[in-house]
């Protein structure tokens, strides 16, 4: 049963793809993904998703340069992008939120608990 929202995931890492598709799919989200920060741009742009969960550390351009292009560019500007990192500093959290993000979501990744955080972020709570 889909409801319509398309979630793109930006991850390299295949295990932490591979849980956040099979949750978000269970969950009735089109979940599209990309494992490049490069990718993740074209893929956003093309597809224009209602909401990108965003890894910081990618290989080629980062979390936060993907952000930034996307930012730069009139089709991709206003979609919601949440950091997803490893760090759980407060700094690091702060760090993304000056970037521009629009939430943060700490590693790991709760399977339980992830569909709820995506629905906040879908409604502009940038807790999750
Ligand atoms: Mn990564």
């Amino acid at each position: 049963m889909s409801h319509g929202y398309r979630i793109l995931v930006v991850e390299d890492n295949e295990l932490n793809l591979k849980l956040v598709r099979d949750v978000l799919t269970y969950a009735g989200y089109d979940v599209i993904e990309a494992r490049t920060g490069e990718q993740g741009v074209a893929l956003a742009t093309e597809r224009l998703p209602d909401l990108v969960l965003m890894d910081l550390q990618l290989p080629g351009i980062d979390g936060a340069e993907a952000l930034r292009q996307m930012r730069s560019s009139p089709s991709t500007q206003t979609v919601p992008v949440v950091a997803v990192t490893a760090y759980a500093m407060k700094e690091d959290r702060e760090r993304a939120f000056s970037c521009g993000f629009d939430g943060y979501l700490e590693k790991p990744i709760s399977a339980r608990e992830l569909p709820a955080q995506v629905h906040r972020f879908l409604k502009g709570d940038s807790d999750g």
